[in-house]
């Protein structure tokens, strides 16, 4: 039995007169997500997006893909039939028959969009569950905790039967936050906050600052495997791969040691805005975390940005460490993200770093390096990694 996609909008539905843009974006972002399965028509109502294969498409995969766009809520596979008590009983018993086979308790929830339909939605669940229990004698009637749910929507164009929906990915469709710049190390965290802002539709422009040879090629593919990891979800990412070596060089040996980490730090910050404004980048992201270690105490993290005028956006400052491992562990970051290569920052780490860094005194310490010359030479090195 031919099935479709459908897929729920999820905060879209709260938008006002620019709703249509957004679902406009989100229609094209899941015709470009489902390109690769086959010919799909894809269209919306009602708040749902309705996903029709068009010839033989490789469903299974069509779906798990679908999954992961952003603006979409739940997203179910479901089967169409006539607007008609019996025909979705038909179409219930067929496409949904193995599953209500095997299991032992059951429910039916209807929602009834095209309220033209002559029955309510309570009347239609009971008519359907009805004539189930009838078709498959085993199965229980179980309103609190049934194993299978029978979903019955009564719509514009047709009725659909489907199983349980399935969560997806949630927020707002990719391209509809603007752009923005993000700072990716090897590690857990920035993965993480990437997705977290990709997630409120920012398309980013990933930064990565490489120190070889004290770093090694590896822990360069290790950013890219994130990139392309991050990618099923934030469409392609281009890295940015910025030679970071000189810069550190230079801060080892003209630089008090104990401020040695925010001033590489500042420089990130000043390489990266640049990078984000020459990109149309309207923030820059970083997957810093409050109290992780002394370059994100506040004062630090005040510091850190005072060379810049670009706001920096850290949406996981406030997170547990656990929080954060658990969402790379779901978004399928954080196999990634342990191996263990070195970070640019962990190979110069001084052995006292200042907590606390006064604004005064690291704008002495920078007095002994010609920054701007050292920006402009890192930034036009950078490469498409
Ligand atoms: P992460 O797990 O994301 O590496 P972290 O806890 O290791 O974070 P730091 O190494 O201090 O913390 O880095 C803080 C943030 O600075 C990172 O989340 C990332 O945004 C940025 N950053 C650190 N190193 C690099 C790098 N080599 N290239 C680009 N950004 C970096
Ligand atoms: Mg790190």
């Amino acid at each position: 039995m031919d099935d479709i996609i459908l897929l729920k909008q999820g905060e879209i539905i709260l938008k006002g007169l620019n709703r249509r843009e957004f679902e406009d974006k989100l229609i094209s972002n899941i015709k470009r997500r489902l390109q690769p399965y086959g010919k799909f028509k894809i269209y919306s109502m009602q708040s749902t997006i309705y996903a029709e294969p068009e010839g033989a498409c490789a469903m299974d995969a069509a779906f798990d893909a679908a999954k992961t766009v952003f603006g979409v809520n739940t997203i179910a596979r479901a089967v169409a039939c006539e607007k008609d008590k019996d025909a979705i009983i038909a179409a219930a018993v067929e496409y949904l028959g193995d599953r209500l086979e095997s299991a032992r308790s059951f429910k039916v929830e209807s929602k009834r969009a095209d309220k033209r339909f002559p029955m309510s939605s309570i009347e239609l669940s009971q008519y359907v569950g009805g004539l189930l229990h009838e078709a498959f004698p085993h199965l229980k009637p179980d309103m609190q905790t049934p194993e299978i749910i029978v979903n019955v929507e009564i719509r514009d164009l047709a009725a659909y039967v489907h199983g349980p929906a399935s969560t997806a990915a949630g927020g707002l469709p990719l391209g509809t936050g603007g752009r923005m710049a993000a700072l990716i190390s090897g590690g857990i965290d920035s993965p993480v906050a990437i997705h977290m802002m990709a997630k409120r539709g920012v398309k980013v422009i990933p930064i990565h600052f490489f120190s070889f040879p004290y770093t090694s090629e590896l822990a360069k593919q290790k950013v890219l495997t994130l990139a392309e990891i991050l990618g099923t979800y934030c469409g392609k990412l281009m890295v940015e791969v910025v030679p970071f070596t000189h810069i550190q060089e230079e801060i080892a040996r003209k630089c008090p040691e104990s401020l040695s980490t925010i001033i590489t730090r500042r420089f990130m910050m000043r390489i990266s805005e640049k990078i984000a404004v020459y990109n149309g980048c309207t923030a820059l992201i970083t997957g810093e975390n409050l109290g992780q270690v002394a370059s994100q105490t506040p004062e630090a993290l005040a510091v850190t940005q005072q060379c810049i005028s670009l706001p920096v956006l850290r949406p996981v400052i406030a997170f547990d460490k656990k929080e954060i491992v658990d969402r790379a562990r779901e978004i399928g970051t954080y196999e990634t993200s342990i191996l263990p290569y070195e970070d640019c920052c962990t190979v110069f780490t001084p052995r006292r770093p200042r907590t606390k860094p006064r604004i005064a005194d690291v704008v002495e310490a920078e007095a002994a390096l010609d920054v701007a010359a050292l920006v402009d030479e890192a930034v036009a090195a950078t490469s498409k990694g």
